[in-house]
This record gives structure tokens, sequence and C-alpha cells, in this order.
């Protein structure tokens, strides 16, 4: 994973035998992320390759999870919150696959991971769950 700009990081792609990073991700500042794979895979082999749908890439304002912080009363819409986990877990996982290959994490993957990691610690200890 290889920064190329703000937001935006390349990654091996998980829907081919990819041996050098032609997967581009970016998150637009509304926060959808938008994912292209240079060898042509389509976005949906990618997402499905990572246990992903076509709806996650898009937030939902209304909704989400994290964006949005919880009124009391107000309820969680477990798919919506679901999504935006797996948004953060999708970052998470980028980068692990980096450090794994040995490839150094740049100071914007950096920013960007701290940032998931926040936003899974909420997500955790909304439900209890301290580490
Ligand atoms: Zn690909």
């Amino acid at each position: 994973m290889k920064t190329n700009g703000p937001e935006r990081w390349l990654a091996c792609c998980p829907a081919h035998d990819d041996r050098s990073p032609s997967l581009a991700i970016r998150e637009t500042e509304d926060g959808t992320i938008l994912v292209k794979c240079f060898t042509g895979c389509p976005t949906a082999d990618v997402l499905a390759a990572v246990g992903m749908e076509m709806y996650e890439l898009f937030p939902r304002r209304d909704n989400d999870a994290f964006r949005a912080s919880k009124r009391p009363g107000e309820r969680w819409v477990p798919r919506d919150v679901l999504a935006a986990i797996a948004r953060e877990a999708l970052v998470v996982m980028l980068a692990a696959e980096a450090v794994h290959a040995g490839r150094p994490l740049e100071r914007v993957d950096l920013a960007r991971l701290a940032k998931a990691s926040g936003r899974l610690r909420g997500a955790a200890e909304e439900v209890g769950c301290h580490v």
C-alpha cells in the first residue's frame, strides 16, 4: 500500500494475482470510496474478494454511524453500522497487508489508519468491548 496523494492508496488487487500494487483506492470528501484496478478487474469483483458490496462504498449521510453522532434515543441501523465498520476495517486490512508484505506505511496512510483505529475503538466501546 502506497500513498499517492491525500486519502489515496495503492494496494495489491485482491481480485487477481497482483504482484505490484495495481488497485487505486480513494476516499472523496463526502466519504465515498472509489476503487479502481488498473488491470481492469470489475469493482464488484474486487469488493467480493474482500467480502464487501458496492453499497458499502457510499456514505449514507442520514444514518452514517460515525459522521453523525448518535443522539439520545436515536437507534443504530445495523446495516449502516456494519457498512461503516467494514469501511474502517478495509483500511486496517490494507495497512496490515502492507506491513505483512514489508512495504512501509506512508504518513498519510498512518493518519488514515489512526482515524480508522479511532472509529473502530469507538464502535467497540459502544458495545462495551474495551481493549
Ligand atoms: Zn485486479
